[in-house]
């Protein structure tokens, strides 16, 4: 991986690195610069042939992944409510599906764990339609109209 420089919206240039924006600190006397993270304390310097070296640990995610993520949790908020899959299965073949990408290591890091996944995704489906019944007797009377559709919607 090399460096990349971007203008930022002010006209300054940024260092763009590994997912991670930084901004010019400082030239050294050897032609190499200091940058700073934009969102962080972390640091680092870059050489004329392009190479980075990064100091310290940034404490975000770089910016595509932490998009990634948003993206996964969105996707799996929209299953559960349109599905009537169980939520132990959507869930697990998300994440089975992720773990079929060896570049995805970082997303899988990052996502919640599977369980406390799967807990905020039942609480949401809650929300959006009653609990099964389990008698005849508990049935509410009339229907509410979710139960009275066919799957084809009718
Ligand atoms: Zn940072």
């Amino acid at each position: 991986m090399s460096a990349t420089f971007m203008e930022s919206t002010h006209g300054k240039i940024h260092l763009c690195y590994l997912g991670y924006r930084y901004y010019g600190k400082s030239k050294n006397q050897n032609g190499s610069e200091y940058w700073i993270s934009v969102k962080c304390n972390a640091t680092a310097t870059s050489f004329s042939d392009l190479s980075v070296v990064v100091r310290d640990e940034h404490t975000h995610l770089p910016d595509g992944k932490e998009k990634e993520v948003l993206e996964m949790r969105k996707i799996l908020k929209y299953k559960i409510i349109e599905e009537s899959g169980s939520i132990d299965r959507i869930v697990e073949e998300a994440y089975h599906a992720i773990h079929a990408q060896p570049q995805s290591i970082d997303l899988i890091i990052n996502l919640p764990a599977i369980h406390t996944i799967k807990n905020t995704l039942q609480k949401q489906r809650r929300k959006t339609r009653p609990p099964v019944p389990q008698t005849i007797e508990q049935l509410p009377s009339p229907l509410p109209g979710v139960y009275c559709k066919t799957a084809q919607g009718e």
